[in-house]
């Protein structure tokens, strides 16, 4: 499915429950803060090898984390009239110029470019 379609279903799904006119803006964004913290709960506290074996045992959560937060970004996308494409398209056109392939593997890392603390 095309990030559109995806947009446009959901506005089809929330037309079908009478719920395109509310506006709970604030509503869905503090429940993307709900979604992370539950794909925080999975992860936290551990190292980046144990992160990797807790998402291998429980990729279920882990798609469910993604399909709901898919599902409210495109929801909010339908909200504030973004077009969540082209959207996507220009903040991947963004990164591509600030940080260019060949560039980031001389550096090892995207904060060296920028001149961040780490940029040793
Ligand atoms: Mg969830």
């Amino acid at each position: 499915m095309e990030i559109k379609e995806a947009q446009n279903k959901i506005e089809e799904f929330d037309k079908a429950r009478d719920w395109g006119g509310d506006w709970h803006l604030k509503d869905l964004a503090l429940n993307i803060t709900e979604e992370i913290g539950e794909l925080w709960n999975l992860i936290k506290w551990v190292d980046e090898e144990k992160q990797r074996k807790i998402v291998s045992e429980n990729k279920e959560q882990v798609k469910d984390f993604i399909g709901d937060t898919l599902f409210l970004l495109l929801k909010i996308a339908n909200k504030t009239g973004v077009d969540s494409e082209k959207a996507l398209k220009e903040t991947l056109e963004e990164y591509e110029k600030r940080m260019p392939s060949e560039k980031i593997k001389e550096v090892k890392h995207a904060n060296k470019l920028a001149g961040g603390i780490d940029n040793k």
